[in-house]
């Protein structure tokens, strides 16, 4: 796709890595398990959101927005990036914070919560579960006028479609890297949460023909709902590329065995896949995102879903800040 015909800022030199994992695929017994290091993406601690702030960050710059207003959860990895893509740009911050699990909010709690007062959000805003969250966005940037200032709203996860154009790019890379490297792929695992990421890599491999299988793990909604607001965002993604539409419906794959209790709910299988993943390969997953969709893609290798040679790639969309607020859960004991 002609990506370079939009406004973009850069906050990752290069490509993050495409390496192999050779200790798991051994302790898995197979298949052939590869990891995406978009956790080693630019701005503080990187991960996925880092990918479509670039996009985003540089509409608002060029409609002359001083402040940056987006939502998240109490422990937001988005709302991390974007206050970090903030500060790298001289703007301000301010931040809805939407606590999902009732009393999960603790002003000295640590993790990304920890790191939203040490980056220096403005102002922070937070509303029980089931707010008009665009709303309450829209009522900051509308205080912000009152005060002669420009916001620029960012929705959850930065999962429009300009957002999503960041894993577009995703799409292209890892197919460069792919042809550069020599390695065909088999199958891509990831977490699908506000679905930017899955919406833009299956827009971006619809558009490069690749025909390459994306499973996405749920770490909040059902399956089908899931994959009908996808559906949506997908075409509207691609639209914008310019990826010829429609993207068939069934590129949208969704699993949601592994959400458990809810978003952000420990699970016993996310707790053995950090472990796994930390133990095994040195890489430090998280416990809301990573952590559930590794889960999945565990619980696929072991039910013999891949074959035994072939090559799947995981994408490691970051949140290892979010560990530090999980601590006693994830030392539990496990099979692991
Ligand atoms: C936001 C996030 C995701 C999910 O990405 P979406 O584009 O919202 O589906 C996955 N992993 C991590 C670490 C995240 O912070």
């Amino acid at each position: 796709m002609h990506l370079a015909r939009f406004a973009r800022r850069r906050y990752t030199p290069g490509w993050t890595p495409l390496e192999p994992m050779p200790h798991l695929s051994r302790a898995l017994g197979g298949p052939e398990l590869w990891i995406k290091r978009d956790d080693l993406l630019g701005l503080a601690s990187g991960g996925n959101k880092t990918r479509k702030l670039e996009f985003l960050v540089a509409e608002a710059l060029a409609q002359g927005a001083d402040t940056l207003v987006t939502v998240g959860a109490v422990q937001s990895n988005h709302c991390r990036l974007t206050l970090a893509a903030a500060r790298r740009e001289g703007l301000q911050c301010q931040l809805v914070l939407e606590e999902r699990v009732p009393g999960s909010y603790r002003e000295d709690a640590s993790g990304n919560n920890f790191l939203f007062r040490l980056l220096g959000a403005e102002r922070i805003e937070v509303v029980p579960d089931g707010t008009d969250l665009t709303a309450a966005m829209h009522g900051l940037a509308d205080d912000l006028k009152a005060q002669g200032r420009t916001a620029y709203v960012i929705p959850g996860g930065g999962s429009s479609p300009l957002g999503a154009l960041g894993y577009v790019a995703c799409a292209e890379e890892l197919l460069a890297q792919s042809f550069d490297m020599g390695l065909t792929i088999d199958h891509l695992v990831i977490a699908s949460g506000s679905g930017g990421t899955h919406a833009g890599l299956v827009a971006g491999f619809h558009g490069n023909a690749a025909g390459i299988p994306i499973t996405g793990v749920s770490v909040r909604a059902a399956s089908k709902p899931q994959e009908e607001r996808l559906f949506t965002l997908t075409q509207q993604t691609a639209e914008l590329a310019g990826v010829p539409t429609p993207v068939p419906r069934d590129a949208l794959h969704v699993i949601d065995d592994q959400v458990g209790g809810g978003y952000s709910v420990p699970t016993d299988a996310m707790v053995e896949a950090v472990q796994l993943f930390a133990r095994h390969e040195g890489i430090l997953l998280d416990p809301v995102y990573t952590g559930k969709a590794a889960a999945g893609l565990i619980a696929l290798a072991r039910a013999g879903h891949f074959g035994e040679d072939e090559r799947v790639v995981f994408l490691h969309t970051g949140g290892s800040p979010a560990l530090y607020a999980y601590q006693d859960v994830l030392l539990a004991p496990t099979g692991a």
